[in-house]
């Protein structure tokens, strides 16, 4: 029995059109796209709450085969990242594979057949030679576990289900949450609330964005002169990479660089914050890097409105009508905005059930054994699966240079079955526990292991305390490894 598609992949983000264009450029053309949303972008589709806007250049955040000279701005609205990925989509004849608001339960490796069976909510089996998941690390929202919660009367929203309807004017808003969403969205929401309270849990450390419109005739000089683009690229990512690498991932021997960012954030903040008290709450008290800093030019300032508080008090419980905290306090609310984030470690890793050879459960796996994956991407005993979200995938720069990485590993794997006139794949035991040692010696020079980071809450740490998200290299060798893996990693037949 052969499988009904040549691959079947799990994600219409970024991610999954990636791996979709490759696969199509190794000739590989039934592809299924699967998506439980209703339409493509993953996360950009998903989020569109006021202020949405990418962190990372947008001439580093895009393809690197696919530039945009049309973005607005040099980090560019939201908005403009869906659009970006419709263009993607139509111009590599993506749409055809796509099918959406199908909820994947599950995949299920078949031994008999050599070919994946995917299980969907709706009770339907699709099967599939390979299977990629591409599911995102930021796509499982966390809804808050406090007191009193369900209780709440007035409105309540996730920044993942924002009502564009909702008009902030007038209203007195709670926002849960400090990360990076809540730093773009509580700017937006104090231009017209009446009140505005942000619970704070843990302060984010928060660097000034070197943002500006982006004007026409630059707009014009990249669409005729690509090269021109290609070297604002070139710049952007060497500056993210030299803060990631050396300030981050060789604390040891650059700590000079983490001090420097921080350094830099604290005087944005002191720049922007009037209150000393204020000031010093918004301090964090972990090391940079620890947890995913942020960029903005507006958020300390907010602090300064009269409409804008800021509450570092935990919250003890949420009633109908307000939240209080621990201190007894209660403040009046009549809308709830959870700007808390996302699951990653309980409900992403995977974001679906996968059953492999001999039964082995990933989920299982890697919560009984440490979280790992051979180059962030396979895992032994799950043949012909390659899971794009995996642990040490993620450069903790811009994604698509972890993307286009994979799509490296992808090219060079499959060119070898093709050359060897091959269709099935498994990374070898050997060559997943080499991968695994070398990121984990890897991490020991970097903050994660020598910083102050108990405080950070930082999701880069899985439940067991281990920083196994990013990827301790450089983007750079990343892309040289994936494009040269040792061959003998993988058992091909
Ligand atoms: P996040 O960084 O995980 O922040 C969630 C916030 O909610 C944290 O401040 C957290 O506090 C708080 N929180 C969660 N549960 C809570 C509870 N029970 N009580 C009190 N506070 C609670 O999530 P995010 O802000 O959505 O950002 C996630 C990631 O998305 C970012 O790190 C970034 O990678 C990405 N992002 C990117 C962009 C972009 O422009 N490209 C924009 C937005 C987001 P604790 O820290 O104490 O847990």
């Amino acid at each position: 029995m052969t499988a009904q598609y040549d691959a079947v992949i799990i994600g219409a983000g970024f991610g999954g059109m990636g791996a979709a264009i490759q696969l199509q450029e190794l000739g590989l053309h039934n592809l299924l796209i699967l998506d439980r949303e209703d339409d493509l972008g993953g996360t950009w589709h998903v989020n569109h709450y006021p202020g949405l806007a990418v962190d990372i250049p947008s001439a580093v955040y895009s393809y690197s085969f696919e530039p945009n000279p049309y973005w607005s701005r040099l980090f560019a609205p939201g908005s403009e990242l869906k659009k970006y990925a419709e263009h993607v989509a139509d111009k590599y004849g993506l749409r055809k594979y796509m099918r959406f608001g199908v909820v994947v339960n599950g995949a299920r490796w078949d031994a008999e057949h050599d070919h994946w069976v995917v299980s969907t909510a709706d009770g339907d089996t699709v099967t599939g030679t390979y299977l990629l998941t591409a599911t995102g690390f930021l796509s499982q929202p966390r809804m808050p576990d406090i007191e009193g919660i369900d209780t709440f009367a007035g409105k309540v929203i996730h920044t993942t289900k924002w009502d564009n309807d909702f008009d902030p004017k007038g209203r007195r808003i709670g926002v849960i949450g400090t990360g990076a969403t809540a730093v773009q969205l509580i700017p937006e929401l104090a231009k017209s609330a009446a009140e505005l309270t942000v619970y704070q849990r843990t302060a984010i450390w928060v660097v000034p964005k070197m943002d500006a419109h982006v004007p026409g005739f630059v707009r014009q000089l990249f669409a005729r002169v690509p090269q021109t683009q290609k070297a604002a690229r070139k710049v952007g990512g060497t500056v993210l990479e030299a803060i990631m690498v050396g300030g981050v991932l060789h604390f040891r021997q650059f700590k000079v660089f983490n001090r420097g960012a921080a350094a830099a954030a604290k005087a944005h903040l002191y720049a922007q914050v009037r209150d000393p008290k204020v000031r010093k709450a918004l301090t964090p008290d972990y090391d940079f890097g620890c947890k995913r800093p942020t960029f903005s030019n507006t958020y300390f300032r907010t602090f300064n409105k009269p409409n804008v508080k800021l509450e570092s008090t935990s919250i003890a419980r949420v009633e109908p009508d307000g939240i209080v905290t621990t201190d007894g306090n209660k403040i009046e609310i009549d809308t709830l905005v959870l700007a808390t984030g996302f699951n990653l470690w309980e409900a992403n890793f995977p974001a679906i059930e996968v059953i492999g050879r001999e039964d082995r459960n990933l989920g299982k796996f890697w919560r009984d054994n440490r979280f790992q994956a051979f180059e962030g991407i396979t895992v032994p005993k799950f043949p012909n699966f390659l899971s794009l979200n995996s642990p040490y995938s993620y450069s903790g720069l811009s994604y698509f240079d972890t993307i286009e990485s994979q799509m490296r590993h992808v090219k060079r794997l499959f060119q070898e079955m093709q050359r060897q006139g091959a269709t099935t794949f498994e990374v070898t035991e050997a060559a997943n526990t080499d991968f695994l040692d070398r990121m984990t010696r890897k991490l020991d020079d970097s903050v994660f292991i020598l910083g102050s980071c108990e405080t950070s809450r930082s999701y880069y740490f899985n439940q067991h305390g281990e920083a196994t998200l990013l990827r301790p290299t450089s983007t750079a060798s990343a892309y040289e490894e994936q494009g040269t893996f040792p061959l003998e990693a993988y058992e091909i037949a």
